[in-house]
């Protein structure tokens, strides 16, 4: 081991991105005994996102990694039993039974499953807040380690990088070279707004039509 590999921490797994794929990605190869560190560039994960749809093939995938992590994903999952259109004023346009009720698809607030995969991690795996990878070589020795650049941070070593960093990701522009993702044209705003901030229900339009 060189005089530089000896300061820089050394990983067998080193993966950008601290969302639902790194954060998974993390348990399944810590599971296998591997040393693993998440690298995230946000300084905190705060609780943004709305609802993320997860089907059967979803917690099969969790389940896979960790039986009980799937549980504990789906404890705070819901599954929809009613949809609503209502006009700002809370006029309701429409209130119908979800085609989704009784099927085992769920919502479950993106941040509620950024923070259960992270809280379930074991606490041999470090979730370097804050760490924008901006670059990365691979050396040409034998061991072929790849050494990871920071924004404003210390470099690290990986036998194996992981990139799980979003649509706009660094390490794919970096590898896979196949350019800009493109865009389709149509874009999706998705919030929540606590229950007791929105107008009144005019629940006497809330019973089910019946077909
Ligand atoms: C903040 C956020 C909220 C979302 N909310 C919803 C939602 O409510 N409903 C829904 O259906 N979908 C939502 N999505 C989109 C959908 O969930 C994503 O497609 C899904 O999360 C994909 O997971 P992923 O882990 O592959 O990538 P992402 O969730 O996109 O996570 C990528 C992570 O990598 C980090 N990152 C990016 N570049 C770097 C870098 N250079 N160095 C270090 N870290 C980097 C990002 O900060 C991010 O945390 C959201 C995505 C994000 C990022």
């Amino acid at each position: 081991m060189t005089e530089s590999i000896e300061k820089t921490r050394l990983l067998d797994i080193a993966i950008i991105g601290g969302g639902p794929g790194g954060l998974s990605a993390a348990h399944a190869l810590v599971n296998q005994g591997l040393s693993v560190g998440i690298f995230e560039r946000a300084r905190a994960l705060r609780p943004i996102g709305a609802a993320l749809g997860l089907a059967q093939q979803g917690y099969q995938a969790l389940s896979d990694i960790n039986p009980q992590l799937s549980t504990r994903v789906r404890s705070l999952s819901a599954n929809p039993q009613r949809q609503l259109l209502m006009r700002p004023n809370g006029e309701v346009l429409f209130l119908d039974e979800s085609p989704m009720a009784g099927t085992s698809f769920t919502w479950v607030g993106w941040h509620t499953l950024q923070t259960c995969l992270r809280d379930c991690l074991p606490d041999s795996v470090h979730l370097y807040l804050n760490h924008k990878l901006i670059h990365f070589t691979t050396s040409d020795g034998a061991d072929r380690l790849v050494r990871l650049k920071f924004q404003n941070q210390s470099e690290y070593l990986a036998k194996v990088l992981v990139g799980a960093d979003g649509y706009n990701s660094a390490v794919r522009n970096a590898t896979v070279q196949d350019g800009k993702p493109l865009y389709t044209g149509t874009m999706t705003w998705r919030g929540i707004v606590p229950r007791q901030a929105m107008m009144p229900l005019n629940t006497s339009r809330l019973s089910i039509k019946q077909s």
